[in-house]
């Protein structure tokens, strides 16, 4: 079986149903058994949207009500590619208009302000008090701004975009790369681990190089990483060489990767190596749990979630649900992937409980494809087994991209990148 297909198959199986789930895999109804069930879920992104969804699927009986701010929801997968001048933002957004009308989740464009464990309430900033049986949180992430000396919220949202959120922050960035002039550098800061899409910032210089390539031939791309190695680093570089050859600088922290200092009115970075200037500078500051769950005591002092792997409830405060970027999930990136994977074992998890019942074990799953140029993509795939003892990757069950791949496999992959964003689109919103 050749890489591409089993990819295909990977994909299929994780988005139509959890990879090796009985439970979702035969089909078979589950009871519905709790009426009167109120379950709340905070954050219409990639895990809470999924979840929403799914438990309305599983059992119609149970009241689900989201709590997200956006009408319209920007995904951070593919926004890469809008940089690149290859999708645009309407292709981007999303609605809660099927959550609402086809599965019967009442949605509340709002924002939930606290959440309280005992008496089992969130309130929302509009006011509202919703009480609840199960909550359910996937806020994603937030940043840290005072990591980096001079960089702040006020810097993001004028002269250094961090768009690591889809959105506005996408389009910032995107006239910045539009403006600027033939012949500057554009500077792309990358994070240390954890943080949200491990790849993506490498897939974020290739498809700038993409644009640069066309229409800045002058110009080229910096990467200052604040660590050593990074995913699929081969495949990059090998692509990279390829198709942008002394396009893409990629430094890592040893040789002066890691930002120390920004100074946004003069448009330089800092690094113990010295200052460089950028004409376009995009700072992806570390991250942690979205900050629900810190106000909330979720968080633990490494600022992410930890939860028991079986049930996804938090270790620390009992009856709440975290999934998605904000849990501590073992070994499993923060992926989009991974938070409908996790969304799904959750939804099925929780009917279960409402109904006295006991949750089964799932395989979990990540998917991730880097598109490096149109019709050339890489991706890596894994699954992990839910076990009491804690998440466990499969080491049988890692597909990387080989770097022998053949033009018609990278292409192949290319087509199965946009296979896989429209399977998810429509597994969570559309
Ligand atoms: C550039 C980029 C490219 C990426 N590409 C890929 C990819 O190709 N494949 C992939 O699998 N993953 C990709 N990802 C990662 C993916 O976007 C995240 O892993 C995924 O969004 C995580 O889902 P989540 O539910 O945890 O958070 P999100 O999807 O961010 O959703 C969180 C939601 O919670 C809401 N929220 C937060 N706080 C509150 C509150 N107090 N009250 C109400 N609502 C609240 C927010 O408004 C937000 O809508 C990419 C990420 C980036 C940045």
């Amino acid at each position: 079986m050749s890489n591409t297909i089993s990819r295909r198959a990977f994909n299929k199986l994780l988005l139509y149903g959890l990879a090796g789930s009985s439970l979702f895999m035969s089909g078979a109804p589950l009871l519905a058994s709790a009426r009167s069930a109120r379950v709340v879920v905070i954050g219409g992104g990639f895990g809470g949207a999924a979840a929403a969804r799914h438990l309305k699927k599983l059992d119609p009986s149970i009241s689900v009500t989201l709590v997200e701010p956006k009408k319209v929801f920007h995904t951070c997968p593919m926004s890469n590619w809008v940089l690149g001048g290859l999708k645009t933002m309407p292709d981007i957004a999303h609605t809660y208009n099927v959550l609402r009308n086809r599965y019967g989740v009442m949605v509340l464009h709002d924002v939930a302000t606290v959440i309280d464990p005992v008496k089992k309430t969130v309130k929302l900033k509009g006011g509202r008090v919703l009480a609840y049986d199960r909550l359910v949180v996937s806020p994603g992430v937030d940043f840290i701004w005072d990591a980096i000396e001079g960089y702040s919220r006020q810097a993001a949202d004028s002269s250094m975009p961090y768009a690591w959120e889809a959105g506005p922050q996408t389009i910032l960035l995107s006239r910045q790369l539009l403006a600027m002039r033939d012949g500057d550098s554009v500077l792309i800061s990358s994070p240390k681990n954890p943080f949200r899409c491990p790849a993506a910032p490498y897939e974020r210089a290739s498809l700038i190089a993409h644009y640069l390539k066309k229409h800045k031939p002058k110009s080229k791309i910096i990467i200052l990483d604040e660590k050593e190695v990074f995913t699929k680093q081969d495949l990059f570089m090998l692509g990279w060489d390829r198709l942008y050859p002394g396009k893409i600088e990629w430094r890592s922290a040893s040789v002066g990767g890691k930002v120390e200092r920004v100074d946004p009115a003069k448009m330089m970075v800092s690094t113990e190596f010295g200052d460089e200037k950028g004409g376009v500078i995009n700072i992806i500051p570390p991250q942690k749990a979205g900050r629900i769950a810190a106000d909330t005591g979720l968080a633990d002092a490494s600022g992410w979630c930890p939860v028991n792997h079986m049930t996804f409830e938090s270790l620390q405060q009992p009856g709440i649900y975290v999934i998605g970027d904000a849990a501590l999930l073992g070994t499993m990136p923060k992926s989009g992937t991974a938070a409908n994977t996790q969304a799904k074992a959750l939804a099925a998890s929780l009917v279960a409980s409402l109904g006295g019942r006991v949750g089964e074990e799932h395989n979990l799953g990540s998917l991730c494809y880097s598109l490096i140029a149109p019709g050339y993509a890489i991706s890596v795939a894994g699954t992990y087994a839910q076990r009491p003892e804690g998440i466990r990757d499969n080491p049988d069950d890692i597909h990387l991209t080989s770097t022998e791949a053949t033009t018609d496999q990278l292409a192949g992959e290319a087509e199965q990148a946009l296979h896989w964003y429209n399977n998810i689109s429509q597994d969570t919103w559309d």
